[in-house]
């Protein structure tokens, strides 16, 4: 079968290999799709830290049961599943208490395991442990499938920001997350989105799907004038960073409302991970500053429930399908910024 491999930073190959075998408790999937993300093109320009080549890339993945180990039950061949990314240990302190996204012990599809850039792939005991085996409900294709994975992180990052009815939200950052940002707030009830970025081509074409109540371009306008005075003085109620920027940050502490919330839902750089907050302006203004650690298994199902339900569009989000063969073109095409979600149908 074709795969593609990780093999050192900047050397990712598209290459034969054997079909992977299942374990007893494992089940082996024929991929259907699987969706690319930022995090593919830092691996692929970086490597990480967790992952020990040679390694399979892809963890947003969709797929169809094909075979299922002797000691797994309520799977069958021809079942349609989604994969979660980040695999909890269920046995932690953090898990018990229900704080999977948290889990120290945390491993990953593509990182730890084969991911999903593959005609076949197993999926580990360690994901049927935790429930992350997911059925996909009838009506949703395995590409909008797909898209469960970096949904249900955006789901963890609301849930945490506490993002609800009637709230100005401002997301920053226009790529497929912050996309899916904008739509999530709108269906949890927002006044306004308002989205933003420093790229306007980027902007235009994601403003042009998701219809944010307005667009701002920070190589244009001073972003928290435009904020402040869109919301009449008052600031945001949720600002939302999907950006890999400090200053993004920080500017989110200057267009807040008092009692309001913001998330770094996206990380830093790793060399440049260091902020500053005025501490008076949280103390003073009553804020709540949260962080976001990807998805537990709930998130994931509770995702493919909103995409199937039509709460949260995603098909239309889909800009670009390509074979396995074209997968590194996907790669430069998310790294430039041309598309808002790129799918591999292998
Ligand atoms: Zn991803
Ligand atoms: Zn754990």
């Amino acid at each position: 079968m074709k795969v593609l491999t990780f093999h050192a930073p900047g050397d990712v190959r598209i290459e034969d290999a054997p079909e992977p075998t299942p374990g007893p408790a494992d089940v082996k999937i024929r991929v259907r799709a699987c969706s690319t993300c930022g995090t593919d093109v830092k691996i692929y320009n970086h490597g990480h830290h967790h992952i020990v080549p040679p390694r399979v890339m892809g963890h947003e993945i969709a797929g169809e049961v094909v075979e299922v180990g002797a000691d797994v039950t309520g799977w069958a061949p021809g079942d349609r599943v989604q994969v979660i990314a980040a695999i909890p240990c269920g046995r932690c302190g953090e898990c018990r208490r229900g704080r999977m996204t948290v889990c120290p012990n945390q491993v990953s599809m593509g990182y730890h395991f084969d991911g999903g850039f593959a005609e076949y792939m197993v999926v580990p005991r360690n994901v049927l442990d935790v429930d992350g085996l997911n059925r996909i409900p009838d009506g949703v294709s395995y590409a909008e499938a797909s898209v469960a994975e970096p949904l249900a992180c955006v789901l963890n990052g609301q849930n945490l920001a506490r993002v609800g009815d009637g709230d100005d939200v401002v997301v920053v950052g226009s790529g497929p997350i912050g996309c899916l940002h904008v739509r999530l707030a709108r269906a949890r009830g927002a006044a306004r989105v308002f989205l933003v970025d420093l790229n306007r081509e980027r902007l235009d074409l994601a403003a042009d799907l998701v219809r944010p109540d307005a667009a701002i371009c920070g190589a244009e306008t001073d972003v928290v004038d435009a904020v402040m005075k869109l919301t009449e003085g008052r600031g945001a109620d949720v600002v939302i960073t999907a950006a890999a920027s400090g200053a993004a940050q920080e500017q989110a502490l200057q267009m807040t409302a008092r009692q309001g919330r913001i998330s770094f839902f996206g990380g830093l750089p790793k060399d440049k991970p260091v902020v500053s907050v005025d501490s008076n302006v949280v103390h003073y203004r009553e804020l709540t500053i949260v962080g976001a650690n990807g998805s537990s298994p709930a998130h994931n199902k509770e995702a493919l429930q909103l995409i199937a339900s039509g709460a949260v569009p995603v098909a239309d989000l889909i800009t670009h399908r390509l074979p396995l063969a074209d997968a590194l073109d996907a790669f430069g095409i998310v790294a430039r910024g041309e598309a808002i979600k790129v799918t591999i149908e292998p």
